[in-house]
């Protein structure tokens, strides 16, 4: 009797602390999105909440978003939470030295990325489009955003991860202490997993449809950008959607793919766009004058390379093991 209301009580001390799952698919901003959060069912409806907000306000094609209304009148005012994450993608251009241009926009509309009716600009277009295209000219005060003549804002490079932060922040205000957001390759670990262990997170081989490996982390955004995520081909040739905004051109610069991983969303994902235009010299630089965020890179060769606080956290797929992952290094 006294062992069966031991049980009863072990049984009831055991839910208490791992609570149910609770999860939601949603399609946004372009791509199926998967939230999972251990905790109330309003915190994952809060989520998919926030999730068509953030798509009504940033979209730069949905006729009055924020974004929209400001590309179209050369500025105005916009809500704060669009403030909020502009001064954010503002400062991680300037980290960047421009390989994030948020300006970028007329270039990503000329090649066809906008509507699918792909083509190649000529030298005088993209020339002239490239006039427009200059971050430092934006300014913000408070929640009022003024754009040089012709220029056009696109947030598509940093606003999923920004909406993952802003979902973590509210999961966590809601009680959960794990959870898993996932918004079409731009991931949000939430603490651990219930049963204490780290998340681990896979990343897409650039070259075919399976994996590259995982990362085993917790608290922890891990974001990929890569050529082979949209991209069309013209006389044999592969032009991707991540723009260098010094060229105007689809970035060419030696990388496959580009995963970063850090605590902060915005800048991971700011940080994977980045760095696939930069290339590995650049990159390996940036990541060794700054901190909070760590780098697996794909060369266009099949090399994979891990910045060293992911060498003992990063695991390659058998068909890698074999092929040597280079560390880089502080020093
Ligand atoms: P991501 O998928 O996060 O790498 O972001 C790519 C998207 O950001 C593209 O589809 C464009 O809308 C936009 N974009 C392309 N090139 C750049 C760039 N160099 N800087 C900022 N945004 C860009
Ligand atoms: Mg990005």
């Amino acid at each position: 009797m006294r062992r069966a209301f031991a049980l009863a009580l072990a049984v009831i001390a055991l839910s208490g602390c791992a609570p149910r799952a609770q999860s939601s698919t949603v399609f946004a901003m372009d791509t199926v999105m998967e939230l999972t959060a251990y905790g109330p069912r309003q915190a994952v409806d809060g989520a998919v909440s926030l999730i068509h907000e953030a798509e009504d306000r940033l979209s730069v094609t949905a006729e009055d978003s924020d974004i929209a209304r400001v590309n179209g009148s050369g500025g105005g005012e916009v809500d704060g939470d669009t403030a909020s994450l502009l001064k954010r993608a503002l400062e991680l251009c300037k980290l960047t030295d421009g390989a994030l241009d948020i300006t970028v926009y007329p270039l990503v509309r000329a090649w066809g990325f906008t509507t699918g009716a792909y083509r190649v600009p000529g030298e005088e277009e993209i020339g002239s489009l490239l006039e427009k295209v200059d971050y430092s000219a934006v300014t913000l005060e408070g929640n009022t955003v003024t754009l040089p003549e012709g220029a056009l804002l696109d947030l598509g490079a940093v606003a999923k991860g920004w909406v993952s932060d802003r979902i973590a922040a509210g999961f966590r205000e809601a009680g959960v202490r794990s959870g898993l957001i996932n918004l079409g390759g731009n991931v949000m670990a939430l603490g651990k997993k219930p049963d204490g262990s780290d998340w681990s997170v896979g990343i897409r081989d650039p070259f075919s449809e399976g994996l590259l490996g995982a990362v085993s982390v917790r608290d922890s955004a891990v974001v990929t950008s890569g050529g082979y995520q949209r991209y069309f081909e013209e006389n044999g040739v592969r032009y991707c959607h991540i723009i260098d905004p010094r060229t105007g051109r689809p970035a060419d610069s030696g990388l496959a793919s580009v995963t970063v991983v850090g605590a902060e969303g915005v800048l991971c994902d700011g940080l994977s766009t980045a760095v696939y235009v930069m290339g590995l010299e650049a990159a390996s630089q940036l990541w060794r004058e700054n901190s909070g965020f760590e780098l697996v890179l794909v060369t266009d060769g099949g090399e994979v390379l891990v910045t060293e606080g992911l060498e003992d956290v990063f695991k390659p797929m058998d068909v890698y093991k074999d092929g040597e992952i280079r560390v880089i290094r502080r020093d």
